[in-house]
């Protein structure tokens, strides 16, 4: 099975309400999707969102990386050779984790094709059946307590909160959600390196002192503070997560064995695709740290591909952060993995499932 072709398309779907967190606003979803041919016609699909604020990547670094260093590297490549063109994948240049992303997802789906059978199958197996849970943006009190309610009302039984501004606000945010909520629902804060250790020790304690249940804090100090992480970790008794400080698998390594965080997010645009996703969580499996399974602002392209790796690693991803889908207007794939708000279902099609994809532009 051949790879004869690696084409890159713009795409573009507008989101149900803008996201906003502490880093960043956004109101349409504005990706790169990659469509690897092999030689008997068939066709992998991959994704990459330009997520310049966490990866440092640009639609154009995407689209350049792929066209100049990446497809290079794989054109003329059996796609049954797996391993050997991940290899050829990750090395073709430094970083461009996400661009890196597209290209090996559109490989496992081809790959998985050619064994005729659905990828998370193929990866290890596992339940074809994921609950995710929702975001809420961060804005003023009242609207986040209207969107946590409407979450509810569409089905939602956890909510990933977004915080990382002011802490006195922050903590006034949460407190009312769960007023509202109740235990109706699992609280999981996300403060996107808002906070510095000693006004996250803080803002945590308040909440646990006012007996707010908290299922996780993900990344509530920089990025590269590794120590401020641990010390959080350390100095609360809610778990805490890593997000954008645990990129791909030596990263993740680094921070289990500094004993920063209790919980890894895993995100396929960090670890530079499906075979590094899989290799970290097989290291957090084997250290006894649990994992999320997270996107960033994609749809349901790269996304299918993160639930295929959640699917087949479901002793150690035992929570679901794949709401892409949901927050975006419309879906534009046909057929693949099936988004229904918190529900979402893997399909018995060989490879991601996908069919055909709407919209796609020309660069
Ligand atoms: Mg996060």
């Amino acid at each position: 099975m051949k790879i004869v072709a690696c084409h890159v398309a713009l795409l573009r779907v507008p989101l149900r309400t803008p996201f906003r967190t502490a880093l960043r606003e956004v109101d349409s979803v504005a990706d790169v999707v990659v469509t690897l041919q092999a030689d008997d016609g068939r066709l992998g699909y991959g994704e990459a969102p330009p997520t310049a604020a966490i990866t440092g990547e640009t639609l154009g670094s995407i689209t350049a990386a792929i066209t100049q260093h990446i497809a290079p590297r794989v054109i003329g490549e059996d796609a049954a050779d797996l391993n050997r063109v991940v290899g050829l994948i990750q090395t073709s240049m430094v970083g461009n984790h996400s661009a890196k992303a597209a290209v090996d997802i559109a490989l496992h789906d081809l790959w998985a094709q050619h064994h005729g059978a659905p990828l998370y199958r193929l990866l290890g197996g596992g339940c074809a059946q994921l609950t995710t849970n929702l975001t809420i943006s961060v804005n003023a009190i009242d609207t986040m307590v209207d969107d946590a309610l409407d979450a509810l009302a569409r089905g939602y039984t956890a909510l990933k909160i977004k915080i990382g501004k002011d802490t006195d606000d922050d903590v006034a945010r949460v407190r009312a959600i769960h007023a509202a909520v109740g235990d109706r629902a699992v609280l999981r804060l996300d403060a996107n390196q808002g906070w510095t250790a000693k006004q996250a020790v803080r803002a945590i304690r308040r909440l646990e002192d006012a007996g707010v249940p908290m299922d996780l804090v993900e990344q509530p100090v920089k990025a590269s503070d590794l120590d401020g992480l641990g010390y959080v970790t350390r100095h609360v008794a809610t778990p805490i997560m890593a997000d954008e400080s645990a990129f791909g698998p030596h990263e993740v390594l680094d921070v289990i064995r500094r004993g920063a965080a209790d919980i890894i997010n895993i995100k396929l645009m960090k670890a530079g695709g499906i075979a590094h996703a899989l290799r970290i969580a097989d290291i957090a499996g084997m250290h006894g740290v649990p994992c999320m399974m997270g996107c960033m602002l994609e749809s349901s392209v790269s996304v299918a591909a993160a639930a295929h790796v959640a699917a087949a690693r479901s002793q150690v991803i035992t929570r679901v952060d794949l709401d892409g889908p949901s927050l975006c207007a419309f879906d534009p794939v046909d057929g693949g993995v099936h988004f229904d708000e918190s529900r979402i279902a893997l399909p018995d099609t060989p490879g991601l499932g996908i069919r055909a994809i709407r919209g796609l532009e020309p660069f």
